[in-house]
């Protein structure tokens, strides 16, 4: 499997490990608010990391650090070089945390028991698909959302919070969609560096402002479901 980006050590990717994080080029969404640009449009540009490169590496931090995350882009676009990929970083004893945008079902059923944590990208309702650039892979990602929800220990369901996309009423319709996830984690929208030029010119929400979505889906839902992480 080819990588074309590297963390070496993140404290924040995989809740309460060290984690090496990899990133894979590529995606077959186009979300305007995408914040690694440079990940689905060119590629070809980007360095080359080889498999061989990231085993010597794990194999001498066994002991050290603790997960191995595969991020994007798509990882699923590479499903059968991340089954044979997977599979030799849980022979070293490695947790495995994959991210994906739930459009390729069949991938993430052929890869759920390789994977400890998934994190997946719920972007909008789901008949708005089409704003992200995946309206035919809106069952897709009912079916994966629906999976996911079945064990809700093994997912992290996350959002950005774009204004164009989300006020009360999208939020609201999502949250219904997921309510049986343990907590639904927001991140707001950053405008430093953007897929799509409109949203160079979006301003974000308040942190206030946010919080009062927050609060008043939390309230709706009856408990802490929706966590910022800012
Ligand atoms: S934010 Fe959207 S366009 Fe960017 S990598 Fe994720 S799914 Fe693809």
């Amino acid at each position: 499997m080819v990588f074309r980006g590297w963390h070496k050590v993140s404290y924040i990717e995989y809740p309460g490990r060290i984690a090496t994080v990899l990133f894979v080029a590529g995606c077959n969404f186009r979300c305007p608010f995408c914040h690694n640009p440079e990940l689905v449009l060119q590629k070809d540009g980007l360095p080359v990391i080889e498999e061989d490169e990231v085993f010597s590496y794990l194999v001498k931090r066994r002991g050290l650090l603790d997960a191995v995350c595969i991020t994007g882009g798509e990882p699923l676009l590479y499903s059968q070089e991340c089954q044979s990929f997977l599979q030799k970083v849980k022979g070293l004893g490695y947790l495995v945390k994959v991210d994906t945008n739930g459009s390729f079902f069949e991938e993430f059923t052929a890869l759920w028991d390789w994977v400890d944590l998934w994190g997946i990208d719920f972007k909008v309702p789901l008949n708005q698909y089409h704003l992200v650039g995946g309206g035919e892979k809106k069952e897709s990602v009912q079916k994966v959302l629906e999976k996911a929800l079945s064990h809700p220990d093994r997912v992290e369901i996350r959002t950005t919070i774009y204004p164009p996309f989300h006020n009360l009423e999208t939020l609201r319709t999502m949250a219904r969609t997921i309510q049986d996830a343990r907590v639904w984690y927001w991140q707001n929208f950053h405008r430093e560096k953007n897929l799509s030029q409109e949203a160079r010119d979006v301003t974000p929400y308040s942190a206030s402002f946010l919080k009062f979505l927050q609060d008043t889906i939390n309230k709706e839902i009856g408990r802490d479901f929706v966590v910022l992480r800012l």
